[in-house]
């Protein structure tokens, strides 16, 4: 009978005698316990999101575990209604009624106030049974941030003639709180990030995990391409761009546009460019700017024939700060200048470009190039930043020669 019983508390192989109704019989039974490990990584992804480890479970309990010396000393008499909001604060909820010691009712009341990332109006109440007139309620709240929610369920307490209102939330944003109601019981104060786990969401996933996450905003990638005219920039901005889900912005596709559709900005651009000469500093890094501005929401992006003066460069990193990111690499096509020649006509032909069609053109905007632009390579290698590819092959070839070099970042 005994090594019954331990067969149940433990995982291993039992032996034993049986009985004396079989004296001599000896037997052996192996037993494997499966055990589930609690939902616990230092990262998860949730929809597109990554979330990073915050609060520990240990700090967690730590926290309710404050929370609930306080309510078993101040409401040991007042038989509380615990009112839980669902649905974020039922785990919350659970830790914590269970370290009450004294007589307690428990209620529960859902208000839909958030969707996904945003702060929402209130929308959906359900809820709160038994009635609550003349009781001391206690709101158990995953989180107070702007304090929508706990407004709406005040006003609905005041309806119902709770006597008695304590608000006990398991995290506090103060730097989100914009009501007055006193928040009694605040078990960890968080910043403005947008966390979950523990019975908090992010569209409707990760209220199972075990620890707090924050989310982790993606680090931007960005790239200046860089090469002479006609080192394939384009065609390999194109690939890239697809590849990395990155924004591709080229300076010259944007004039040619502007040109075509016979705008201010292209009718400036256009003398410029047929001779092969840079479009004014000022003119062209406002455009860029704009073109930055237009994909707020970008993971990274391409430059494509930006920046190709020093101003130019240091305007670019001015725009990368303000977006709390950097310019990670210039990635630099070479190829010898008489294939690029060639290889501008071959394009001229069939590209409609009226700067490929001529050699002078063409000729020109290499020396352009050598002049004014090819020194920007030294801006970036200074700053440790400098990838030189070689430009000549097939397509394929060369993306995976550049890929290489971001993979890298
Ligand atoms: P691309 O298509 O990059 O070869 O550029 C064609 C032409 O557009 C150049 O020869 C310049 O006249 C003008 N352009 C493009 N990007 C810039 C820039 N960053 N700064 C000044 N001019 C530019």
């Amino acid at each position: 009978m005994q090594s019954a019983i331990k067969l149940l508390l433990s995982e291993g192989i039992f032996e034993g005698i049986l009985p004396k109704s079989k004296p001599n019989t000896s037997f052996q039974i192996t037993v494997t316990l499966t055990t589930i490990p609690i939902f616990a990584c230092i990262m998860v992804k949730l929809h597109d999101k990554q979330f990073e480890k915050f609060i520990s479970h240990e700090d967690i309990m730590h926290a309710i575990n404050g929370i609930a010396v306080r309510l078993n000393e101040e409401l040991k008499d007042s038989k509380p209604v615990f009112l839980t909001v669902l649905n974020g604060a039922f785990l919350f909820s659970a830790e914590l009624v269970k370290r009450f010691q004294h007589e307690c009712e428990l209620s529960f009341i859902k208000v839909a106030s958030y969707e996904g990332m945003q702060r929402g109006e209130i929308s959906t109440v359900m809820g709160a049974e038994p009635s609550l007139k003349g009781r001391t309620v206690v709101i158990v709240e995953d989180i107070v941030d702007s304090g929508n929610t706990i407004e709406a369920i005040m006003q609905i307490l005041d309806d119902e003639g709770a006597e008695h209102i304590k608000i006990a939330t398991l995290c506090y944003k103060p730097l989100a709180y914009g009501k007055h109601y006193k928040l009694d019981y605040v078990g960890l104060e968080v910043n403005n990030d947008f966390i979950v786990g523990f019975g908090l969401d992010y569209d409707g996933l990760g209220r199972n995990l075990k620890h707090i996450y924050k989310h982790k905003p993606s680090k931007m990638t960005n790239i200046v391409l860089f090469g002479p005219p006609g080192a394939g920039k384009g065609t390999q901005a194109e690939v890239l761009k697809e590849n990395y889900n990155l924004v591709h912005i080229s300076t010259g596709d944007v004039f040619r546009y502007n040109i075509k559709n016979a705008t201010e900005l292209g009718l400036l651009a256009k003398s410029y460019m047929d001779k092969g000469q840079l479009v004014p500093d000022e003119v062209t890094i406002k455009m860029l700017n704009a073109e930055v501005d237009k994909n707020a929401d970008a993971n990274g992006f391409i430059f494509d024939g930006f920046p190709r003066t020093e101003a130019q460069a240091e305007a670019l990193s001015v725009l990368m700060d303000e977006k709390n990111s950097q310019i990670d690499a210039m990635i630099a096509l070479e190829v010898d200048d008489e294939v690029l020649v060639k290889r501008l006509l071959e394009r001229g032909k069939t590209s409609g470009r009226k700067d490929d069609a001529n050699e002078d053109v063409i000729r020109n905007r290499i020396k352009v190039y050598y002049n004014e632009t090819a020194i920007l390579k030294d801006f970036y290698k200074k700053q440790n930043k400098y990838h030189g590819i070689n430009g000549v092959g097939n397509i394929t070839e060369i993306t995976q020669r550049l890929s290489k070099a971001i993979d890298t970042l």
